[in-house]
């Protein structure tokens, strides 16, 4: 998925942050937070990787591209551990867990594959992936915003907008 993809998958992750916050049970003011965080981390996992540029092109990076940052156990750790705190700093970890998992999905598709198991080992699905990156954008972006509208909904959001 390009960046301006991943930017767009952040209203769907946007919501699904949301709703572990509502699920949670926590207060308001964490669920929007945590939801915010989301939106505006859909692209994480690829620029913590410390990425070099030459001639605007990346031509490498700090920790190896998709691996580590693209490992979604760590993602899950971090949204258990949110949710565990509580406070402002949990809302962060949730959001910015959710963001990086909606990311890590955009890109499991490609032939390059994600780390699905172990951190440096990347797996792709079949034998030359579903799609190359940048195929299929706007029905990943929908699917993301309509999944996670109905999980937020499912948990409890519609008593805010009836
Ligand atoms: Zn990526």
């Amino acid at each position: 998925m390009t960046g301006r993809g991943h930017r767009f998958t952040g209203i769907g992750a946007g919501f699904m942050a949301a709703a572990i916050a509502r699920m949670a049970k926590a207060p308001e003011m964490i669920e929007l937070i945590a939801a915010v965080v989301a939106l505006l981390s859909t692209t994480m996992p690829d620029w913590i990787e410390i990425p070099f540029y030459r001639g605007g092109q990346r031509v490498g990076s700090l920790i190896t591209h998709r691996t580590l940052t693209h490992w979604p156990p760590l993602w899950f750790a971090l949204i258990a551990w949110g949710v565990h705190d509580g406070t402002v700093l949990g809302a962060i970890a949730i959001g910015s867990a959710v963001g990086s998992l909606v990311h890590i999905l955009g890109d499991a598709p490609n032939p390059m594959g994600i780390p699905w198991i172990l951190p440096h080992k990347r797996l792709r699905i079949g034998q030359k992936g579903l799609w190359k990156s940048g195929k299929y954008e706007v029905p990943l972006i929908l699917g993301f915003a309509v999944t996670g509208f109905g999980l937020w909904y499912l948990a409890g959001g519609k008593s805010l907008i009836h």
